[in-house]
């Protein structure tokens, strides 16, 4: 055990996690919602400070970041815990564990360590994935203030269910995200995921005025968060609340967790879906979990030129030049372009 950050004493040896938004009030000897935070004698620790559960070098593509420091690899590493409890979710084995009363698996590594290992295997970042960072927030933080010290970049993998006071600690340390806008229908944030909407809303747009580069994600579930009505507001907000030029991952559902039964999401439901996202204004849309050249490549804004083409997981060829389009000199959006 390790203590805790954000949290605030209440009567009675209870405590208020202050860490997402969730903003858990926990009684002595109990565990907050995600599994991973435990109240002891009224102050609060982290069960997971010192249980990495997967570790692993990535080509930054796939996080997904197709803006962000292209064709390079990130160490990526994550314990297990989630604040949220998607039926859907795609890495339950990780995320849900906790929240079962089940073992917390994972392995001692320091930050120091964690960082030499990034450093040794040539990484340009750190990324904070696998799981939901925020419920590992005391070993993220820690390790980020090291990266920085040594020249890597920070990335962040998250649903966006931070608390206002955890983005604020996270502010200098982060240097790009992506985020989760699961659906624009806060019912399905209640029903499927045991979260809310608004919380995300509102942190995707302190994540803009923080200045860290951002992406974002969503997965389409046939029948819950795919209408067109749904994806156009979704876009829409996309454009208005966190501007053009910031790319939306399409991702393509399978079954999995709780979520067995349901079909994959079919082709036509992700060409629906690009085409409404460019439609409402968006220059960078891309489909995920597919293999499809033309749907996961860049297009020059300006002209319509193929500039940045990316194959499985990683980055094939790239045709901009000090990050413009080579054809007719259009600035492509983004941190350490080709
Ligand atoms: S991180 Fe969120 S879910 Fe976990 S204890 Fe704190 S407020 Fe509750």
């Amino acid at each position: 055990m390790h203590p805790a950050a954000l949290w605030k004493a209440l009567p009675d040896r209870r405590v208020s996690c202050r860490l997402c938004a969730h903003f858990c009030r926990i009684d002595d000897g109990q565990r907050g919602l995600c599994g991973v935070r435990e109240n002891h004698g009224g102050a609060l620790f982290t069960l997971v400070y010192d249980r990495v559960a997967a570790a692993n070098l990535d080509p930054v593509e796939k996080k997904p970041l197709y803006h962000f420091l292209p064709g390079t690899t990130t160490f990526s590493f994550g314990t297990m815990g989630c604040n949220l409890s998607c039926s859907f979710c795609q890495n339950f084995s990780l995320s849900q564990p906790p929240r079962q009363g089940k073992a917390i698996a994972g392995q001692r590594a320091t930050p120091a360590e964690l960082v030499a290992a990034a450093k040794g295997a040539g990484a340009a970042s750190v990324s904070y994935t696998y799981s939901e960072p925020t419920v590992f927030f005391e070993l993220m933080a820690e390790t980020a203030d090291l990266a920085h010290a040594r020249g890597l970049k920070n990335i962040l993998v998250s649903n966006g269910f931070q608390s206002p006071a955890c983005l604020d600690a996270l502010a200098g340390r982060i240097d790009a995200a992506n985020i989760d806008l699961k659906a624009m229908r806060p019912e399905f944030y209640e029903r499927i995921c045991g979260a809310r909407l608004k919380p995300v809303l509102q942190n995707l747009v302190r994540i803009r005025e923080l200045g860290w580069w951002l992406e974002v994600t969503t997965l389409l579930i046939p029948g819950d968060n795919d209408g067109t009505e749904e994806l156009t507001e979704l876009a829409t907000f996309l454009v208005k609340e966190l501007g053009p030029d910031t790319p939306w991952h399409i991702s393509r559902f399978h079954p999995d967790f709780a979520m067995r039964e349901r079909p994959p999401t079919p082709p036509e439901t992700l060409e629906r879906a690009y085409a409404i996202g460019r439609e409402a204004g968006l220059r960078y849309v891309y489909v995920g979990n597919v293999r499809d050249r033309a749907t996961s490549a860049t297009h020059c804004p300006g002209c319509g030129e193929r500039l940045i083409e990316r194959e499985g997981m990683g980055l094939l060829a790239a045709r901009t030049v000090g990050g413009r389009c080579f054809a007719c000199g259009a600035a492509i959006a983004g941190v350490g372009l080709p």
